[in-house]
């Protein structure tokens, strides 16, 4: 389908999501990593002086690299994936989209307007059609498209199987979430080493709207939330990466434990099917070991890209428990962001060279 590679950049390059999708932009077979964008105080430097590399060292080639500042005069590449603070990223994307560029987006700024999907390729990869109604009203050629909060893309995952079968009316979700989510330099760390911290600014707040976005519907190009009580508490633990969420789900329609399984096993979507090269062979990986999945074991699954899932049982007040982790900055942020770019490449809502 790609006979060149198409040339994208990455907005706030230097900082934790940036870092991860500077990782996986240099090998990937459809996209030409062309321009490495961060705030003025990086602008001009050499990237591998501008960005403090947080694992290994930046891929071959990239610290040499100069970067360059967040606009669209400075950055020609038509995909720009947002790895921007949430302080200045909805002016930059916006601006962006009006110069007509295709704005893959982890800041949560955009994410909840009712014409910008919020998307996960294998969950509701239907309301990419919200994208007509954007691009009419809004008058722009680009658009924007977001990806969730980083624990609510876990929730998401592991909840779909359950929704899309039995519907799903309640959840009560404990958050425990590594210290790269919050960025570099982040968390203090006499703060979180040897401790739990029952608070995130900010985060507590997207949990329900943000799940209830993604396993909505969209019809004539209106979204519809899903109705689903959410109540969550999150932590921040001393982990480097990988988020877990406890879960308890009241269904709608009574499953067996042999039926929740089997929705946690065969669950598939829109990437397996077309092979998108960011696409892992199961999103959700079931595990039956007792003690797992645990976040230094289990979040490297599948590159990165599959949650994986376990501890499933049934609940003793509402239907099942069960526990899910996946990476942060994987899954949860620049890996969810390439592959929604590969689906709008495969469905020819980005033109490919
Ligand atoms: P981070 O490490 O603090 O990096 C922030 C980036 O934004 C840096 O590249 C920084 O560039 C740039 N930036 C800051 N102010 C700027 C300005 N005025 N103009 C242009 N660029 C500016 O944060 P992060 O953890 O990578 O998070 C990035 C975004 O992804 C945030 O919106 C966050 O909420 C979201 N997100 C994060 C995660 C995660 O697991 N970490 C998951 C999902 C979503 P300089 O280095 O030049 O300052």
């Amino acid at each position: 389908m790609i006979r060149r590679k198409l040339p994208v950049a990455v907005l706030g390059a230097t900082g934790a999501v940036g870092q991860t999708f500077v990782r996986l932009l240099a090998a990937h077979p459809w996209f030409e990593l062309q321009e490495l964008a961060a705030s003025e105080r990086s602008a001009g430097r050499r990237y591998g002086d501008a960005a403090h590399w947080i694992d290994g060292d930046p891929p071959r080639g990239i610290a040499e690299r100069c970067v360059v500042p967040c606009t669209p005069e400075h950055v020609q590449s038509p995909v720009v994936f947002s790895a921007l603070d949430s302080s200045v990223a909805g002016e930059v994307e916006l601006a962006f989209a009006r110069a007509g560029r295709f704005v893959l987006s982890n800041a949560r700024n955009h994410r909840m307007e009712p014409d910008v999907p919020l998307l996960i390729p294998e969950v509701n990869p239907e309301h990419l059609a919200l994208l007509d109604r954007q691009r009419r009203e809004r008058g722009w050629e680009g658009a924007i498209v977001t990806n969730g909060n980083c624990a609510v893309i876990v929730i998401a995952m592991a909840l779909a199987p359950l929704h899309q079968r039995f519907g799903v009316r309640q959840v009560f979700v404990t958050t425990m979430q590594a210290v790269s989510g919050a960025g570099y330099p982040g968390v203090p760390s006499l703060d979180i080493l040897g401790n739990v911290i029952p608070f995130i600014a900010g985060e507590e707040e997207k949990i329900a709207p943000e799940t209830c976005k993604f396993l909505g519907r969209v019809t004539d190009g209106v979204l519809h939330p899903a109705q689903i009580a959410v109540s969550a508490q999150v932590t921040r633990v001393p982990v480097q990466h990988g988020h877990t969420v406890s879960l308890a789900v009241a269904l709608e329609r009574r499953a067996s434990q042999r039926d929740v399984f089997a929705a946690f096993a065969e669950w598939r979507g829109a990437p397996q099917a077309r092979e998108l090269p960011s696409a892992p062979e199961r999103p959700l990986i079931l595990h039956d070991a007792v003690d797992r999945p645990q976040p230094r074991r289990d979040a490297d699954a599948g590159g990165g890209m599959s949650v994986t899932v376990g501890a499933v049982r049934a609940d003793s007040i509402l239907d099942v428990r069960l526990v899910a982790t996946g990476h942060n900055t994987v899954r949860g942020a620049a890996g969810a962001s390439v592959l929604n770019a590969e689906l709008l490449v495969a469905q020819g809502v980005i033109p490919a060279t």
